[in-house]
């Protein structure tokens, strides 16, 4: 098979329909055809394998994969089977990261400041077993952390702005706008768009 629309984009689900990543139509086919992953139809949310999909009709004029033997319509969505393929990566656990998770705001009074007036506070401190985690470190401003120093939270008149999570994966700060699908709508809220293309 060889053909343009192999290289365009599909949007590849994980077998709880959550969207994981965008792929190839090729290397989303060969997924299909060996049976880890099925199409789906966006208009019913039909499933297909490879050979009910590649029997399905090809519209005249309709974009399609052709072969040797065959018209395949292009799939804009498929769902994995198991959890294994595409593995999601995970965001770095980096000071650069830290920063931009808190958007350069200390975590106790809000103050937004530049990276180089800021310090990475261990909310727990490292000397009562504080680890060095995506929840136990937080961006603070030199006051707030000399204020707080070793001492306990619970202890002091401070408190956090918000709960220090782990941010969600990297995907999300990175799809390129133009290349969404209408159908992939279907799958993916607004909501989640909207914090994509903040970053
Ligand atoms: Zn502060």
């Amino acid at each position: 098979m060889n053909s343009p629309a192999l290289s365009e984009p599909i949007l590849v689900l994980n077998k709880n329909w959550l969207p994981i990543r965008i792929s190839t139509v090729r290397r989303a086919l060969v997924l299909v055809w060996k049976d880890l992953a099925r199409i789906i139809e966006p208009n019913n949310y039909a499933l297909y394998d490879f050979e009910s999909w590649a029997d399905l009709s090809v519209a005249h004029g309709e974009h399609c994969v052709r072969t040797v033997s065959m018209q395949i319509k292009i799939p804009e969505v498929i769902v994995l089977k198991h959890c294994d393929h595409f593995k999601q990566p995970e965001v770095i656990f980096s000071r650069r990261n830290i920063f931009k998770r808190d958007k350069n705001t200390c975590q106790y009074c809000g103050t937004r400041l530049p990276t180089e007036d800021l310090t990475i506070d261990h909310v727990l401190p490292r000397s009562k077993g504080g680890s060095s985690s995506w929840t136990n470190c937080v961006v603070a401003c030199c006051q707030c952390n000399s204020k707080k120093g070793n001492t306990l939270l619970q202890n002091l008149d401070m408190k956090l702005i918000k709960e220090p999570q782990k941010p969600p994966a990297p995907m999300a700060f990175s799809l390129p706008i133009g290349r969404r699908k209408k159908s992939w709508e279907h799958f993916v809220s607004e909501a989640y768009w909207n914090i994509e293309l903040k970053d």
